[in-house]
């Protein structure tokens, strides 16, 4: 496992007419497991393509610890790959595509044993190991495609796109808790390319978001939810995403509409701002609060364990996380409350206080 170095990494499909991937400097650390996660299209297999040698990149250099790989191909980066289409040898058992890493590197039979046992154990495939690949169902297939890319011990990072498409929903929860467990065990430097942020979240040790071809904010789960450090985090990380309000800092106030929402930071000068709160931290008041801002509930989801309360203030809607089988109702004026450790202000998408 090694630490893997991005110095001013970018890639242009075009000869420099658009970047896929503006140049980064990024560091993924050795024995961590990151998430890259973005919506489609925002650059993620491109980027994780250059860490495996499949493209090198228009501009940049890497390193895997202090070995620079920039221009080496993929056979010799000691990295192992899985694709979101596996590619499996059809005619083969899954016992002999799950040996074949291993097998091509002249390990000990008996090692190899000990290894695939091991992998399919968690994986659940110890009942298939004798049928042939292309004898089992496609969420199974893609399953076996995963194990084969985490059999092997001794690499220097497993990269995983979108490993999980075709695997039945119930079944990806206790997957991805194998996937820990696995590499709890062996320590790999991982990184798991996805645009679902359950994926992302009940995964990684630290996500990655990227966006438009640019990393927007990486850290620990918890962190992204709770202090996102722009616009695009709070919107595509949470379900519903953050609450946004056109809002402004008149002195020491931060006013929506004429009703002041709580006291602006110092150092930012008047002017318009944004305000992003996410749903779980909306508090919904019966009387006036001040700071505080009146709403029209616009409707109500019942979602069985909490409910979803849409409600309008001007021109605006935002959504309130109540608890379950609440007594709101459509068009009732209520009155929203934003705390203030949970309430970010944002320029141009980018942080810039808190309320
Ligand atoms: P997805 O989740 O849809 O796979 P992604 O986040 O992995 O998307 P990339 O596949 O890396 O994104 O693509 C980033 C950008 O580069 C996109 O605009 C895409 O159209 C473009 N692109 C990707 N591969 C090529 C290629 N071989 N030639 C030209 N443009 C490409």
């Amino acid at each position: 496992m090694a630490d893997i170095r991005l110095e001013g990494v970018g890639h242009s499909y075009d000869g420099g007419e658009t970047w896929a991937l503006k140049p980064m400097t990024w560091t993924w650390r050795s024995a961590r497991a990151y998430a890259l996660l973005g919506p489609s299209g925002c650059g993620k297999t491109t980027l994780l393509n250059i860490v495996s040698g499949l493209i090198t990149p228009t501009t940049g250099r890497i390193w895997f610890d202090d070995r620079e790989v920039t221009g080496v191909p993929t056979a010799g980066r000691n990295i192992a790959q899985v694709f979101q289409f596996p590619v499996l040898y059809e005619e083969m058992t899954v016992y002999d595509n799950l040996a074949f890493p291993l097998r091509n590197r002249k390990v000990p039979k008996r090692e190899i044993d000990l290894r695939v046992r091991e992998v399919s154990r968690l994986l659940g495939l110890d009942q298939v190991l004798r049928r042939r690949s292309r004898r089992l169902d496609p969420g199974r297939q893609q399953i076996v495609s995963l194990g084969r890319g985490l059999v092997r011990s001794q690499v220097a990072a497993v990269l995983l796109d979108e490993p999980l498409t075709v695997v039945d929903p119930a079944l990806k929860w206790t997957l991805r808790s194998k996937l820990k467990e696995i590499h709890r065990d062996t320590g790999h430097t991982l990184i798991y390319v996805t645009h679902d942020q359950t994926e992302a979240l009940t995964f990684a040790d630290e996500v990655v978001v990227l966006n438009d071809g640019a990393i927007v904010q990486a850290g620990e789960p918890a962190e992204l939810f709770l202090s996102p450090a722009h616009e695009f985090v709070g919107h595509f990380i949470g379900s519903p995403g953050m609450n946004v309000l056109p809002a402004e800092i008149v002195g020491d106030v931060v006013r929506v509409g004429r009703e002041d929402v709580g006291a602006a930071p110092g150092g930012l000068p008047d002017g318009p701002v944004r305000i992003g709160v996410r749903p779980e931290f909306v508090r919904i008041t019966g009387t006036r609060t001040s700071p505080g801002v009146a709403a029209k509930v616009t409707g109500i989801d019942r979602m069985g364990a909490y409910d979803l309360v849409h409600a309008r203030v001007g021109e605006h809607d935002l959504i309130a996380k109540t608890e379950a089988d609440s007594a709101y109702l459509p068009d009732a004026v209520e009155f929203l409350h934003f705390p203030a450790d949970r309430t970010f202000l944002f320029r141009d998408e980018v942080r810039c206080g808190s309320l």
